[in-house]
């Protein structure tokens, strides 16, 4: 019997966990029920099909926790279910049990995940049943309640984002950025933070569309390179030239005052355009190609450098690529985080960063969270990485006692 370490109020979470086997093949069903029922699963019920499915949940008085689908059935296959489902308020989490191949069940699997369902895995069939019903317990077990967790943080108001960027108490963290070759750290990206008013940290997807909704991201920009215009200074004194990423909003390429305010920013602080790159979003170059383009080429001219941001998870691609005078591809932290499970996203990984490298680009890889990803990444010559495992985002003062420890020289 498998092991169970969670517990609520003495039940065990089993005993409560519903599961839903979607399969038209009965006999599949019937080894695979047995097989949770072992393992002391709570209510296990079947469907033949989506539809079937689909009426069932309507009548069950409790919800299932966990979707044992297949994909290939008569009447509702999989994916149309999946898409009926996704209209629902309903969030199971879902384990894709199939003889599809690979490259649709991969495929089927991102879509899960874009729907914002939990994703448990794919079993190809035949498969042991045991494996399954252990993928499920394990999944139990993670999602059981444990300590109280940290309440939600507020809606952020409108006002008080107005107020903190008046007052730039918004500010950056830095991230270093890592030779993969060398170990050196070539450069850091800032990332902006909010001190509250009771001294919480807030993460910049809390408060960036906001700013972007309210028409303060230009004022937010402005604010966190007036601070990192500040600490360039002070690196400076201390002889260090650390070259610094800044995000720039879809927006913010589009308008010329803008763009013209940022360079004067930075030309009356005497810091070297050389040490400045611009990350921009894909998704950011196509409302506007010509204007963006204009002072995007305006910017590199006066030797300011400029990162493609989250590469591969927008739409224009090569065509942007062509236009725009890039000087690195940053390529986005979802494709590091599955480059092991899936042999396509290594060759998606392995094009980018030698499309990259023949463009003149520095391949930048985000999202760098353990050393067999390091490893990879070295194996495909992708140039610089970034992410928790080498460092997380840190403020100003931490930077500096980061590079004393590491020994790094500029
Ligand atoms: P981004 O530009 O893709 O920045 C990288 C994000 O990945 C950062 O999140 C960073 O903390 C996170 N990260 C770094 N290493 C790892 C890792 O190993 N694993 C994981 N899971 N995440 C890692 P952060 O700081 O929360 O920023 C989120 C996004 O907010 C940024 O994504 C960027 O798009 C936006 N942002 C941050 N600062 C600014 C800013 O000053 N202006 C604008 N317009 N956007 C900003
Ligand atoms: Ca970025
Ligand atoms: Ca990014």
């Amino acid at each position: 019997m498998l092991a169970v370490k969670g517990e609520i109020s003495g039940q065990s979470i089993k005993e409560n966990l519903g599961v839903l086997i979607i399969d038209d093949e009965f006999d599949q069903y019937l080894r695979l029920s047995r097989a949770l029922e072992r393992a002391e699963f709570g209510p296990v019920r079947h469907a033949a099909d989506g539809l079937q499915a689909l009426v069932l949940l309507q009548t069950l008085p409790t919800p299932p926790d966990v979707v044992i689908l297949d994909l290939q059935m008569p009447v509702m296959d999989g994916v149309e279910f999946m898409q009926k489902l996704e209209e629902s308020t309903l969030r199971p989490s879902i384990m894709i049990v199939t003889k599809a191949d690979p490259a649709l069940t991969e495929s089927v699997a991102t879509m899960v995940e874009a729907m914002g369902f939990p994703y448990l895995g794919t079993f190809q069939k035949p498969c042991a049943t045991s494996a399954i019903a252990e993928t499920v317990a394990h999944h139990c077990e993670a999602a059981a309640p444990t300590t109280a967790e940290a309440p939600p943080h507020a809606e952020i108001d409108g006002d008080l984002l107005y107020e903190a960027i008046k007052n730039a108490s918004i500010f950056p963290y830095y991230q270093p950025k890592i030779d993969i070759q060398t170990g050196q750290t070539v450069g850091v990206e800032a990332l902006a933070r909010w001190r509250d008013n009771s001294n919480h940290t807030i993460a910049p997807n809390a408060f960036i569309p906001m700013a972007e909704r309210k028409l303060l991201i230009n004022d937010l920009t402005s604010v966190i390179l007036k601070h990192v215009l500040n600490d360039m200074g002070i690196w400076n004194k201390l002889n260090l030239s650390i070259p610094v990423s800044i995000n720039i909003s879809p927006t913010s390429l589009n308008n010329r005052e803008f763009t013209h305010s940022l360079i004067k920013q930075i030309e009356r602080r005497y810091i070297p355009a050389e040490l400045i790159t611009f990350e921009i979003t894909e998704s950011a170059l196509l409302s506007n190609a010509s204007e963006a383009l204009a002072n995007t080429n305006r910017m590199r001219l006066k030797n300011f450098s400029f990162a493609i941001d989250d590469y591969g998870t927008g739409f224009s691609g090569l065509k942007t690529l062509s236009q725009f005078p890039f000087t690195e591809l940053k390529i986005d932290r979802s494709f590091v985080a599955q480059m092991q499970h899936s042999d396509k996203v290594m060759e998606i990984l392995q094009s980018s960063i030698d499309m990259g490298k023949k463009l003149g680009m520095t391949t930048v890889a985000e999202g760098v969270e353990t050393e067999a990803q390091l490893k990879l990444l070295a194996d495909l010559h992708c140039d610089v990485a970034q992410g928790d495992f080498l460092s997380e985002p840190m403020p100003a003062h931490s930077l500096i006692s980061w590079i004393i420890d590491s020994k790094l020289a500029w």
